[in-house]
């Protein structure tokens, strides 16, 4: 029976996958370095971040001398290029849904807290989130550690959820392995940070590519 949804935030329910490519692309550029394609992205990017500029043959070296430099041109060019991003498709139907079905959702997420409630504000779903669990601060700390599945976890311990009440989506293999590690199910959704391939090979419970498909898993799973 599942009594809370999990939800990222970054390519899950805000559609943001191109405008952060275009973010990082900026950033790379900054440091000397060639822009890579969506395929590229979705390919290498992972959390926390130093996993993606592995991926992308940094060396510890160049990472130490151009870290601020990769991290302040993205953040300032991510916030210009998101203040009108849009939800993902399906995501207003599918809080709806659960806000009608008394099913609790929370957003778990590498992004910063006063962000995500700004952006629930501006796309007016603040009152389908239950509560945001994120980083309080400058969003940083993605960049050395996973935080965010414990943070989860501390949540379902503090609201008396079982591990199999719970439903965790998200668009990148992280939440995926989240799920798994705490032994909640699992949705994954293509389209966004991660390729296809990746999110196959992870094996959640479940893939799919609009976010209203969810309400026929918790039907199905709640039966
Ligand atoms: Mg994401």
């Amino acid at each position: 029976m599942i009594k809370l949804v999990a939800f990222d935030w970054n390519g899950t329910l805000l559609s943001d996958t191109q405008i952060t490519l275009k973010a990082e692309n900026i950033s790379l550029k900054a440091i000397g370095v060639k822009p890579i394609s969506l395929k590229k992205f979705q390919k290498t990017f992972d959390i926390p971040v130093t996993r993606y500029w592995d991926n992308l043959g940094f060396s510890k070296s160049f990472v130490k001398t151009h870290i601020d430099a990769i991290e302040n041109t993205f953040h300032s060019q991510y916030k210009i290029l998101a203040a009108r991003a849009r939800t993902r498709s399906g995501v207003r139907e599918t809080l709806e849904w659960l806000v009608a079905k008394n099913i609790a959702r929370v957003i778990f997420s590498n992004h910063d807290i006063p962000d995500i409630k700004r952006h629930l504000a501006r796309l007016k779903i603040e009152k389908c989130i239950t509560d945001v669990l994120a980083n309080p601060g400058d969003g940083r700390l993605q960049i050395f550690n996973r935080h965010k599945g414990q943070k989860l976890e501390n949540y379902r311990k503090q609201n008396n959820f079982k591990s199999k009440e719970i439903l965790c989506v998200g668009d990148m293999c992280e939440e995926i392995e989240i799920g798994k590690e705490y032994g909640y199910h699992t949705v994954a959704i293509t389209g966004g940070f991660n390729s296809t391939a990746r999110l196959k090979a992870a094996k959640s419970d479940f893939l799919i590519h609009n976010l209203k498909d969810l309400i026929g898993i918790i039907k199905k799973l709640n039966k």
